[in-house]
């Protein structure tokens, strides 16, 4: 009896421990399991936000670049507003996160500047093509020295994507050498004046260009050459006279022909009232004035004390025949901004006859004959 009671206890108590064991494994599982998966979660959860940070970061690099980039190109005004508007947006929208939305706009931002670089590259070289193919004569070394620093800085930016930046240099560039070659061409005028005014006067021969007689400071007359007014230009000159007096508008041609003597005393007498360097730009020497072709007129208005005044420009008169002269032969032959080509000047009375087949090709322009003749 004691025996067998004994051992029923024994049984039981191994009954409980494996009871107990059984419940402890059920327990941790349920307890322990569901920390292990959030554990596991969490790192999940981590990794992931670790890439979105990463993604994040690199996608907020590229927008700066992209910003950056921006910085360094040209548009119109409607145009750079329209991708600073759209920036703005962009910046305000990511103050809040990266959401789908502003990957969106950031890629089309991107497609946006990517075609306006690939635009302004085009137009830039195509600018700086024309700016080289302008013949540079004349220039002294240091003008020279000039250009190439210039082409050097923008060769630079342009190599860098600074098309901006480029394009500022390529315009002080092309300023320059605008600019340049009017001083160039006004030095070169007076050295060849200064060489050919003290040529013989008798040995030189009129020059005709396209059938034109060409007198400027490079091309001078014989005082042999005599022709008078040539009765061709005053016919085309009473013509329109008569024209202009119908719509109230009276011309007079207070100057037209003078001889190789007339003109000397004329220019002395303007070097001992102004001096030589100022009569040279209103005057020329004796063998070198368009009036001893017979074919240049000085024409002025009713006011006789506008007869070749600078003030005669604002007249009607002057306005008519600036608009008009062409149709009857005659052209502008001093225009004004143009006095580095003419050597002259702006003189807005003076009008030379060439013929209406060649006049016609200078309605309203301000071009001179050295350049319709191509010199
Ligand atoms: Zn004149």
């Amino acid at each position: 009896m004691t025996k067998s009671k004994s051992k029923r206890k024994k049984q039981m108590l191994k009954r409980r421990i494996i009871a107990l064991i059984i419940f402890g494994i059920v327990i941790g599982g349920v307890v322990y399991t569901p920390i292990k998966l959030k554990h596991i979660n969490l790192l999940q959860i981590e990794a992931k936000a670790s890439e979105r940070f990463n993604n994040k970061m690199s996608f907020i690099e590229d927008y700066k670049k992209i910003k950056e980039n921006f910085s360094n190109l040209y548009a119109s005004d409607d145009k750079l507003q329209e991708i600073s508007e759209s920036i703005d947006v962009i910046d305000e929208k990511l103050s809040n996160g990266v959401s789908e939305e502003v990957e969106s706009l950031i890629s089309t931002l991107k497609s946006v500047i990517s075609d306006l670089s690939a635009a302004n590259q085009i137009e830039l070289e195509n600018i700086f093509n024309d700016v080289n193919s302008d013949n540079i004569n004349n220039f002294t070394e240091e003008e020279m020295n000039k250009v190439n620093e210039y082409t050097n800085e923008y060769n630079q930016l342009f190599s860098k994507e600074k098309y901006k930046q480029a394009k500022e240099t390529l315009n002080l560039l092309s300023n320059y050498i605008s600019e340049t070659k009017k001083v160039a061409s006004e030095r070169k005028i007076k050295e060849t004046y200064e060489q050919k005014s003290n040529e013989d006067s008798s040995l030189r021969e009129p020059k005709y260009i396209n059938g034109i007689l060409i007198v400027n400071k490079e091309f001078g007359l014989p005082d042999s050459f005599l022709p008078g007014e040539s009765a061709e230009a005053r016919q085309a000159f009473e013509n329109m006279k008569a024209d202009a007096a119908k719509e109230g508008i009276y011309l007079n041609a207070f100057s037209t022909y003078r001889s190789y003597w007339s003109q000397n005393i004329l220019y002395w007498n303007y070097v001992s009232n102004y001096g030589q360097d100022p009569t040279d730009t209103f005057s020329a020497k004796a063998g070198f004035s368009e009036h001893q072709t017979g074919l240049a007129f000085d024409i002025g208005g009713l006011d006789r004390y506008l007869w070749a005044e600078e003030d005669f420009k604002y007249t009607d008169e002057a306005k008519w025949l600036k608009s008009n002269s062409y149709k009857y032969g005659f052209i502008l032959r001093y225009p004004e901004g143009k006095e580095w080509k003419t050597g002259y000047m702006h003189e807005s009375w003076h009008f030379r006859y060439i013929g209406v087949d060649h006049s016609i090709n200078f309605k309203d322009s301000d071009l001179t004959l050295e350049e319709y003749l191509g010199l």
